[in-house]
């Protein structure tokens, strides 16, 4: 007999997007003439950048010679990706990084899920609502929570609150916890943490001997010069923190496939015998066993990121987005809708009008405009009220999108 992961069981039916693809599904099959914006998931529209691309085609002919052939590259990725990561992203903010603390690999949705293979059940863990799903469900999956309970939320989880109140960036818990969350800029709520707020969560995690996860996926979206990109700004950080990136949503590899998460040597955990655990070494070991690598030919590519010209075009790329970010925003504080986030982040956040709940509003877009936008409560209940929209789509979208908005 068979048996399954029970823990698969517990996870809440009709998850988000393809509760949305249903309802855009129905509503295009009644509607066949209306042509249908898409401002909901947060996947990058503009093409890969021309410095990735002549790096990719370069690494293609390498490929095809007996000197340039590449089989299994370092499972951690290879040093020139790793040292070129270390130098840009970190230690020309100030960050103590190290090349041999980056591990890459081929996304940090996977990243932040299968850390967990390297951290033992009985961690106490907090996580916002609203939330990315993944750090959810990923922990549903391992059998890290309980049940879920009528609001969808999971027995033995923390859930930390982030809304307009406290200005989208969490209360530090006042129970103890030892893994925490953190998402910064924020999907899907678009805010952004001060250096204090981050000191504040280092403190917090140093005092309590707890680890933070934190995603820094969208980085390099911040326009504001004094605000951190990275964990590791923050005094402290390297004893309490694992950081995620990726090249995703700055570099548009969201269908490329490349990412990295670092691991600082020294970072500790607890053994059940009380012994302090290197989790690099868990880490690379982890790797090494269950991964084989990114392709040469992606490495390359994101090696190209790095280069003068490739900095360039990502700046581009970025500033298109943030300019769709501040339409959307405008257009919609026009439309007298209540706007979040989008200046630091690629996301707008916004209260849904009276008396219509984040699905209600979900609909009345669709039915109306014909736009599709993200109901805020599927990020979690306390996004009940709240409403994404994406900055990721062409300009002429945005804008036919926003006109729509306003005429209703
Ligand atoms: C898009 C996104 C990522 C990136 O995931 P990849 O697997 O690297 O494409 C990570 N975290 C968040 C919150 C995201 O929205």
């Amino acid at each position: 007999m068979v048996q399954v992961n029970g823990n698969y069981l517990k996870l809440k039916a009709g998850y988000l997007f393809p509760e949305i693809a249903r309802r855009v599904k129905a509503f295009s099959e009644a509607n066949p003439e209306a042509a249908i914006i898409r401002l909901g998931i947060g996947d990058v529209t503009e093409p890969l950048p021309e410095a990735c691309r002549t790096a990719m085609k370069a690494a293609i002919d390498a490929m095809g010679t007996r000197e340039g052939f590449h089989g299994y590259g370092p499972e951690q990725g290879y040093p020139w990706l790793r040292e070129a990561i270390a130098a840009h992203d970190f230690q020309a903010r100030g960050c103590d990084i190290s090349a041999e603390e980056i591990f890459v690999s081929d996304g940090s949705k996977c990243d932040s899920s299968n850390i967990l293979d390297i951290l033992g059940e009985g961690n106490r863990i907090a996580v916002t609502d609203p939330v990315y799903p993944v750090y959810v469900d990923s922990n549903v999956m391992a059998g890290r929570t309980g049940e879920a309970d009528a609001s969808g939320q999971y027995g033995g989880l923390t859930y930390l609150p982030i809304n307009a109140e406290n200005g989208f960036t969490a209360q530090i818990p006042t129970e103890p916890v030892d893994l925490i969350y953190l998402c910064f800029p924020n999907n899907p709520t678009g805010a952004v943490a001060s250096r204090a707020q981050l000191e504040a969560w280092v403190d917090y995690a140093r005092a309590h001997d707890a680890l933070i996860l934190f995603d820094a996926a969208y980085e390099a979206f911040i326009q504001d010069p004094s605000l951190p990109h990275s964990i590791y700004e923050i005094e402290g950080a390297r004893e309490c923190a694992i950081e995620f990136r990726s090249f995703s949503k700055n570099a548009g590899f969201t269908g490329t496939r490349c990412a990295l998460t670092v691991v600082p040597r020294g970072l500790k955990g607890t053994a059940a015998n009380g012994e302090k655990v290197e989790l690099w070494a868990l880490w690379n070991r982890r790797q090494s066993t269950k991964f084989n690598g990114v392709s040469y030919i992606v490495q390359r590519g994101a090696e190209a990121v790095y280069s003068p010209e490739g900095q360039a075009q990502v700046k581009a790329l970025i500033g298109f987005y943030m300019e769709n970010a501040a339409i959307i925003r405008r257009e919609l504080s026009a439309a007298g809708l209540q706007v979040y986030g989008g200046e630091q982040a690629p996301y707008v956040w916004l209260r849904t009008p009276q008396g219509l709940d984040s699905w209600g509003f979900f609909d009345h877009l669709l039915g109306r405009a014909h736009v599709v936008g993200t109901p805020g409560s599927g990020f979690g209940a306390a996004g009940e009220g709240y409403f994404r929209l994406s900055a990721f789509n062409s300009r002429a979208n945005v804008e036919e999108a926003m006109r729509r908005i306003r005429a209703l």
